[in-house]
């Protein structure tokens, strides 16, 4: 089902569907809708004004944006002239822009107004040469009776930046050349999550972007009357793929919600009847968790694939008896143009013996193998770190030739996540190398711990970690939210925990906390967690 011959990009169907069918919805954000001809001559205007800036092919041009629809109109506007996009987090301040503005060598910038005054600070020294501001509020053409995750937003002065309505205006009507791109051109720098340290620049070709959105499209068999909600944030490797790559190629409307805010979520999900979103464990928790789950009707969501984060089968469950929809396993991340494993369509992940749900299998054309510390491949049932090789795999980090001979070689990629497979070719992840932790010799896996702390049924979130102990080196420590009008002592969920588990995986201390930190995309941070114990 990856039909190679079908275009070299996933611009080329956009492109032509803008020609067959330009009335047909192409984006919806709150209650303004865009035909697919809106967003081709707003995507071309922006394209001539790269363009007169100078940018072509070669050139890096940042996001610096949440989930509004010029994200997706630059992307397009960037792959229009043979630009790569880089996205930047925003809720990066001066030190995490600069970090990434200077590795990628940005030479152009989109960027929320509210966030000019770090731009600014980081400009100087970098080699952008054109800056467009716009914000959250400009596309709905308001700004009273906003939507929730709008209110606080305010649009500001903006200096030494073009703004964007101006910058369409300007050009409108007025398209550069166009430029095909090719499947090894660069599309896209993307920055990992920086779960485990500074982030990472993966260079992903045009090539890589094509393969895994139709990844995506036949994990689930989308087409053009699904409707998808980019639940991602679009500045993440998944976001970008699994919503903006995807309607291009499928040509399915995208539907934007600014950011993360669940209610608003669930409304616009009932709203544009979506079927389709990719999203983190956490999100479909808090979905259940809402007030305002019971009052919408978000039946028409039957097309949903989980992952970017270990996924407790306890919450697969809950979310099936909930809304009888299940939560399909997908692994992926960022030097993999995110899908490499996934569930097959008709089939459940089954549960292995340690607890864990299966990742899934191989995505087509991709190879994986299990390596032992001596390298070599390990035998069922063993673990070992995961290694794949296929058409998602990324050219390289950016800029980091000592990090990608390390990760990379002759096409094969180490994950640093180990793993296990079965006796039928399913994986299971057992968690990342990084994070084992050594009690005084003995070794534990986060993960299987955390799976087991799920099951308890006052346990909302869990979060494992060794932190430093004077006999042991290291002793497991949990960090526990509790549900919503549930209870639970240590005391109680160390028995339960010594029920499941061998004596020296049992937490030897249990801190409770409202909330767990997280990344921006709902990933459990042990890093912070680590911290957390640290300062005490
Ligand atoms: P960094 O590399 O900067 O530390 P990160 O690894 O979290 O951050 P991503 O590329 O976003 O950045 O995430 C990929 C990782 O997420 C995988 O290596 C794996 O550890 C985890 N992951 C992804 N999908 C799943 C899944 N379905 N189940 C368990 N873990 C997953
Ligand atoms: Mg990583």
């Amino acid at each position: 089902f990856h039909d190679a011959g079908e275009a070299p990009s996933v611009l080329a169907p956009f492109l032509a569907r803008c020609r067959t069918h330009p009335d047909r919805m192409a984006l919806a954000y709150f209650d303004r809708a865009w035909t697919h001809a809106e967003l081709d001559a707003e995507s071309d205007a922006l394209a001539a004004a790269f363009a007169d800036a100078g940018l072509g092919p070669g050139d890096a041009i940042g996001l610096y944006l949440q989930n509004i629809p010029e994200f997706l109109v630059a992307t397009i506007a960037a792959w229009k002239i043979g630009a790569a996009i880089v996205p930047i987090n925003p809720m990066y301040r001066e030190r995490e822009l600069g970090h990434i503005v200077e590795d990628s060598q940005l030479a152009a910038l989109v960027a929320l107004d509210s966030l000019l005054p770090t731009v600014d600070a980081v400009r100087e020294r970098s080699a952008i040469r054109l800056v467009i501001a716009t914000s959250g509020l400009r596309a709905l053409g308001r700004t009273d009776d906003l939507p929730a995750p709008l209110a606080d937003v305010e649009p500001l002065a903006v200096e030494g930046a073009e703004l964007y309505d101006d910058v369409i205006a300007r050009f409108a009507g007025h398209p550069p050349p166009a430029v095909d791109p090719s499947p090894s051109d660069t599309a896209y720098i993307a920055y990992t999550s920086g779960t485990t340290g500074a982030p990472k620049g993966a260079v992903l070709t045009h090539g890589n972007v094509l393969f895994s959105a139709q990844t995506f499209r036949s994990m689930r068999q989308l087409d053009e009357d699904d409707v998808i909600f980019a639940m991602a944030p679009l500045f993440h490797v998944t976001g970008l793929i699994c919503s903006v790559a995807l309607t291009l190629l499928v040509g399915a409307p995208l539907v934007l919600g600014y950011r993360f805010d669940v209610p608003t979520i669930l409304d616009l999900i009932d709203r544009y009847k979506v079927t389709f979103t990719v999203g983190a464990t956490t999100v479909f928790l808090s979905f259940l968790d809402s007030p305002r789950f019971g009052e919408v009707d978000i039946s028409s969501l039957t097309k949903i694939i989980c992952g970017g984060a270990p996924i407790p089968p306890s919450v697969v469950e809950r979310y099936e008896s909930a809304t009888g929809v299940y939560l399909h396993n997908g692994y992926g991340m960022t030097e993999t143009t995110s899908p490499t494993f996934g569930t097959p369509l008709g089939h459940r992940s089954p549960v292995s013996s340690a607890g864990s749900l299966a990742l899934g299998i191989p995505v087509p054309d991709t190879e994986a193998m299990l390596l032992g510390d001596d390298d070599q491949p390990v035998g069922v049932g063993e673990t070992g770190e995961l290694v794949v090789r296929g058409p998602h795999v990324m050219a390289g980090y950016w800029n980091n030739p000592e990090e990608t001979a390390r990760q990379l070689t002759d096409g094969w990629l180490r994950t640093g996540d180990m793993a296990t497979m079965d006796a039928e070719g399913w994986f299971y992840l057992v968690d990342r190398k990084k994070d084992q932790i050594n009690a005084s010799g003995f070794k534990v896996w986060p993960q299987e711990v955390e799976e087991v702390l799920y099951e308890h049924p006052s346990v909302r979130e869990a979060g494992v970690v060794g932190v430093p102990d004077e006999y042991r080196g290291e002793t497991v420590k949990a960090f526990v939210s509790l549900r919503p009008g549930r209870t639970a002592t240590a005391e109680e969920l160390m028995a339960h925990c010594r029920e499941h588990l061998a004596a020296f995986k049992v937490p030897r201390v249990i801190e409770f906390l409202d909330d767990l930190p997280k990344t921006v995309t709902g990933k459990i941070t042990r890093m912070s967690l680590r911290e957390l114990d640290r300062d005490g």
